[in-house]
């Protein structure tokens, strides 16, 4: 066996584990099991009935286990006795293939087996909030251009400080900490990882803000578009691709420092980017913050339109720098591990089929995009996205028609019962149900 979590548990003095996973609509869940029962936990996993959450079962389907990857084990900095272990569902014997995680780590081998692996970095943004949800936490925060004011960030420092120590002792190399584009809106960045790992510390950090934003009497919320004349929550990914120490990405002799490589794998992205929103923009709110009409702040900062360019954020894809491309559409309900999924899923497709993704776009999208009328749009509505799902070859053969079934499934049962109590109209105000479902994403 590798690491022996009940030994580790006695040398780190933890009493407790937190045997988690995250479901299909990546809500975090978890069983508390005292170190006295890890021994057994780690070899046979926590039982869950697997109906009850976010998964495309049935109430008299057999126990589900989360086998916990004890390479993933974080100790709560602020909770040193309880350690957090992300796990792999397991039912019958057999993984479940249609769990969040074991979909990233299909993506993962197929990648291996070109020698490859993908290293990427999420941008989770998120806003404080009062615990009732109904307004920003700091009521001076209220400049028309909030982003990186120094006064309002300092307001909150012994939070944000807080889990920015705890990211340094967990080793993660934070490197920043900013106030965002909207009033009460904060970004904290650290460094690249591997597809998985950052996946992991990607669920653990939005569970970590949750929960060190609550010890301080606020709420935070990664929801994409809690307040309609505010930027939204984008999750915008740093990506690149490595065969041992080498980015294969990098090539120092073009214009925007990417290799062949590269641009067939960006061309993948853009060509699997509408069916894909279903993964990234999972939520009836998504919708607000994709298309959006200019913020108060006066950009919204988000795409509408699938296209690439060089250091220029109003596209879908940037390449800030050699070596790599940021994807922009992502938004802070995303799956963590459907994200990195995702991206890997289209990137080989368009490594395999060799797709070219045409010239980059140098122009302004937020002011100039009506004098392209025939660019991709993104969808304008989750239905859209789920649409395009359904019909993506490329991601029904990635992962599979049955567990793009699953998901499918699951999405329409939510959105009907939406539909049962509201109607989506993206220049009404956010509904009521949006707030109720979407705030703790
Ligand atoms: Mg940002």
């Amino acid at each position: 066996m590798a690491k022996d979590l009940s030994k580790i548990a006695k040398q780190k003095k933890i009493k407790y584990f937190l045997i988690s996973f995250v479901d299909l609509f990546g809500v975090l869940r978890s069983k508390l099991v005292p170190t006295e029962a890890i021994k057994d936990m780690q070899k046979n996993g926590a039982g869950f009935a697997g109906f009850a959450t976010w998964l495309d079962m049935s109430p008299a389907d057999s126990d589900m286990f989360a086998k916990p990857d004890p390479d993933s084990l974080i100790q709560l900095p602020w909770k040193k006795e309880i350690g957090w272990l992300a796990s792999d569902l397991w039912m019958n014997n057999k993984p479940v293939d249609a769990s969040p995680r074991e979909m990233l780590k299909k993506q993962i081998i197929r990648l291996s087996k070109k020698g490859l692996i993908l290293k990427s970095g999420v941008e989770c943004e998120y806003f404080l909030i009062n615990k009732e949800g109904t307004a920003i936490a700091d009521n001076r925060d209220v400049q028309s251009k909030p982003c990186y004011d120094q006064s309002a960030l300092m307001r909150q420092y012994e939070l944000i400080k807080e889990i920015c120590d705890y990211m340094i002792q967990l080793g993660w190399g934070p490197y920043q900490n900013d106030h965002e584009d909207a009033n009460g809106q904060f970004e904290m960045n650290w460094n690249y990882s591997d597809s998985l790992k950052t996946a992991d510390r990607h669920v653990f950090f939005k569970f970590m803000v949750k929960t060190i934003a609550e010890k301080h009497d606020l709420r935070a919320t990664f929801m994409p578009k809690p307040f309609e004349k505010l930027t939204g929550n984008g999750c915008h990914s740093h990506v690149s691709l490595w065969k041992g120490n080498t980015n294969v990405f990098l090539d120092s002799g073009d214009r925007y420092g990417l290799s062949k490589i590269a641009y067939n794998f960006l061309a993948g992205v853009l060509h699997s980017a509408e069916s894909l929103c279903a993964f990234f923009n999972p939520t009836i709110n998504s919708y607000r913050r994709i298309d959006a009409p200019p913020t108060e702040s006066g950009a919204s900062w988000s795409p509408s339109s699938v296209t690439y360019t060089g250091n220029n954020r109003t596209h879908m894809i940037r390449i800030p720098d050699a070596g790599r491309f940021e994807l922009r559409l992502m938004d802070g309900s995303t799956n963590p591990y459907l994200l990195q999924a995702g991206v890997i899923a289209a990137g080989i497709d368009g490594m395999d089929k060799k797709r070219d993704p045409g010239k980059p776009l140098l122009i302004n999208m937020y002011t100039n995009q009506k004098d392209y009328p025939n660019l991709k749009k993104l969808p304008s509505e989750l239905e859209g996205a789920l649409e395009n799902l359904v019909n993506s070859k490329e991601i029904n053969e990635a992962f599979g028609e049955k567990v793009i079934n699953s998901y499918i499934k699951l999405k329409n049962n939510e959105i009907d019962n939406f539909n049962a109590k509201e109607t989506f109209l993206k220049e009404k105000p956010i509904t009521e149900w949006e707030k109720l479902n979407t705030l703790d994403c």
